[in-house]
């Protein structure tokens, strides 16, 4: 699909709510989970990503996390997060669900964001239900290998949503409700293989007026899959891409040029 067309269609399909997945920040140098060159080839998410290995290691779990909150506070925006903030500052974007924890659609200065992930900006207590923000959490990591809540004494967990775990029910409820009455959906930098985004997919098509388009990043892959767990459940296998690339920054700079 053209830019110009796909401007177009979010012009004059509104209200637009956008999905985005770990392709919208690779740009910003964070890599993606499940492509060749993805944080999944090298690390076994049941080992460090899990609630699972929480439970039987946090000092692993809390490893990964310490690196991965170090990579992701020093990562910046890029043009298509500033190119999202700047739709919804003009009313073209209603709402952004994400799948991303680095909040930098927030540091973008998008509003309505809904990460049904969580974020790195905290880590939470599963005893008590506190939370720490994260530079607490990291100057704990100094000095500990596991960061511990100043309330009951438990470790903490990191503020994302581990494989296994449920998704945060009210992220998750905005995640699935909105698109319901959105005159167009748009998918940014999503392989549209992790719930809750292929359910989503699916909700426009409720509404003869609604229409559903997909924009990759300019490294992002699409992938084939309609499978959605009940729960945050680790890849099986690496999807086949099977989808053209798509220049994302120009496609939504075009929508208000
Ligand atoms: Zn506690």
């Amino acid at each position: 699909m053209p830019a110009a067309a796909l401007a177009a269609l979010i012009r004059e399909r509104q209200p637009c709510v956008v999905l985005t997945g770990a392709g919208v920040s690779t740009e910003s140098g964070i890599p993606d989970f499940r492509s060749d060159s993805g944080i999944w080839a090298d690390v076994d998410p049941f080992e460090v990503a899990s609630i699972q290995a929480f439970r039987r290691n946090p000092e692993r779990v809390w490893s990964f996390y310490r690196e991965r909150i170090h990579l992701l506070r020093e990562a910046e925006p890029n043009a298509a997060h500033q190119a999202l903030a700047e739709l919804e500052r003009r009313g073209l974007v209603a709402a952004l669900v994400t799948q991303n924890i680095d909040t930098l659609h927030s540091r973008a200065g998008s509003r309505d964001v809904i990460e049904v992930h969580g974020s790195i900006r905290s880590a939470v207590c599963l005893q008590c239900l506190s939370t720490e923000a994260a530079d607490d959490v990291l100057a704990q990591l100094e000095d500990s290998p596991t960061p511990i809540c100043i309330h009951c004494g438990d470790v903490l967990k990191p503020g994302v949503t581990l494989f296994g775990e449920l998704l945060p029910p009210g992220a998750i409820e905005r995640a699935t409700d909105l698109p319901r009455p959105a005159g167009s959906v748009l998918f940014v930098g999503s392989s549209l293989e992790v719930w809750p985004v292929p359910g989503c997919r699916s909700r426009p098509a409720h509404s003869p007026s609604s229409t559903a388009a997909r924009l990759l990043s300019t490294t992002a892959r699409c992938s084939r899959s309609t499978q959605a767990p009940a729960q945050h459940s680790p890849p099986r296998s690496k999807p086949s891409a099977d989808g053209a690339r798509v220049d994302c920054t120009r496609c939504l700079a075009e929508c208000y040029d």
